[in-house]
């Protein structure tokens, strides 16, 4: 039994094992990666770090036959409904076709309700969830026109929205949504943050009351402190954020104590830190390789998002299986760089941010190494003052030298990617001049 402050069991150190040897010796797309693996004589956390690194580019390149066990029928499973395909879209983002298995999905997500007290006690599986999420990530789109509650019922499911752009919400939409809150009652319901922040901004204005569910599960993207602050003035209920990806199923979850943990019979994380250069060993690329999906092997998949060791080891609810984030630090996307050209996570600027008041919404763009705009949603009328603050806040996270321009706007509209962007530069930035280079491997 292997020791050490993860308390990883011997089954997840055979489920890597496994995972590698399958891959090695017989899914085509990492046949080119046999050379960099030092062999069986090594440790299998140190077979793992030698590895590159599989991107989304490859699985495009690879899909399907490539990312799949030889023997398997990839048309005969999908005619018979074993499988099917999930696409993901969208210019601001890399767009793929994955293969979704829906068994195996659904294991993975029961896996992920263990590790919150609230999910664990109140999903059975058969119970009522609401989704309030863009269309274009899941549900029913319908821009023209709207679509009945029956015709946004699936399963145990009901999707509260079927418009992109919260932005064009009406009011009669809006209460639509509570009322059916109201009808339906969810145990849980499943947010992306942003969307549930607008739904709760409307509330707070109106004095509307809102049907309390057992818990909010927040996914698709990252929750920002205003997020948080608006949702709960609406929801007393508990929240916790889920994460994961289409193409590595549930991959952790935040516990009742606000740390996330590692659904780890589903998968492996292994964590790329930045260089020490930059002051914040702790942080760092995440790649997930999953576990026991018959169809669908992801070997080190760049998620492209970074995370916070919790270097305790240990957390208040008890659970001491799998690696233990402080935080999920934001979507690489969302890198921007400090005039030194330091980078800042999405998490770093938003917890800056977060000590503003009478924020709504807002995003920031760098133009280039010193130049920053900011665009802010707000109700405050003092909006001179707001930005002079905004601006403070500004400085000290990218530097003095930082010119920074800030503008208002009505509302904020999601990329179509369905998502919102927060942060960006509008320059490329590689994520992988950042990382520690004894834990990257180059493919010559
Ligand atoms: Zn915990």
């Amino acid at each position: 039994m292997r020791s050490g402050k993860w308390g990883f069991s011997e089954k997840y150190y055979q489920n890597s094992l496994n995972t590698l040897n399958t891959s090695l010796s017989s899914i085509p797309a990492y046949q080119k990666w046999k050379p960099y693996d030092p062999g069986p004589e090594y440790d299998v956390d140190t077979r793992f770090q030698s590895l590159p690194v599989l991107y989304k580019k490859q699985i495009r390149e690879n899909f399907p036959e490539g990312l799949i066990p030889p023997g398997r029928d990839v048309n005969q499973a999908l005619e018979n409904g074993e499988i099917s395909l999930a696409h993901t879209s969208g210019s601001s983002d890399i767009s793929a076709t994955n293969i979704w298995n829906q068994q195996w999905w659904d294991a993975s997500e029961r896996g992920s309700w263990k590790l919150n007290s609230f999910a664990h006690k109140i999903a059975t599986g058969t119970h009522h969830e609401a989704i309030l999420a863009n269309p274009l990530n899941v549900g029913i789109s319908s821009d023209n026109g709207y679509l009945s509650m029956d015709e946004r019922r699936l399963s145990r499911f009901l999707f509260l929205n079927e418009k992109t752009d919260p932005s064009q919400w009406t009011d009669k939409h809006m209460d639509r949504m509570i009322e059916e809150l109201e009808i339906f009652r969810p145990v849980v319901l499943e947010a992306n943050p942003s969307f549930l922040a607008r739904l709760s901004r409307y509330a707070i204005k109106h004095d509307k009351k809102v049907y309390q569910p057992g818990l909010i599960v927040f996914t698709y993207e990252y929750p920002t402190r205003f997020h948080y602050r608006q949702i709960s003035q609406v929801f007393n209920s508990p929240t916790a954020s889920s994460y994961g990806s289409t193409e590595t199923g549930y991959v952790f979850m935040q516990c009742e104590e606000g740390k996330f943990h590692q659904n780890t019979d589903f998968c492996r994380v292994d964590i790329q830190p930045l260089k020490r250069e930059y002051g914040d060993s702790e942080t760092g690329r995440i790649i997930i390789t999953t576990f026991n999906n018959p169809w669908y092997y992801m070997l080190r998949f760049d998620i492209r998002d970074l995370a916070r060791i919790d270097s305790s080891g240990k957390c208040a609810c008890g659970r001491n299986s799998g690696l233990i984030l402080s935080a999920i630090e934001g979507r690489v996307i969302s890198l921007t760089l400090t005039c030194d050209g330091k980078p800042v996570t999405l998490r770093t600027l938003d917890d800056a941010m977060g000590v503003l008041t009478d924020i709504d919404e807002y995003r920031l763009d760098q133009i280039d190494s010193t130049r920053y705009i900011l665009t802010l949603v707000s109700q405050n009328p003092a909006k001179e003052k707001l930005a002079a603050d905004a601006k403070d806040i500004l400085h000290t996270v990218y530097g003095e030298k930082a010119e920074i321009s800030v503008k208002y706007a009505e509302a904020l509209s999601p990329e179509d990617s369905g998502k919102y962007s927060i942060a960006r530069a509008v320059f490329p930035v590689n994520v992988e001049d950042f990382l520690d280079e004894d834990y990257l491997v180059r493919v010559s």
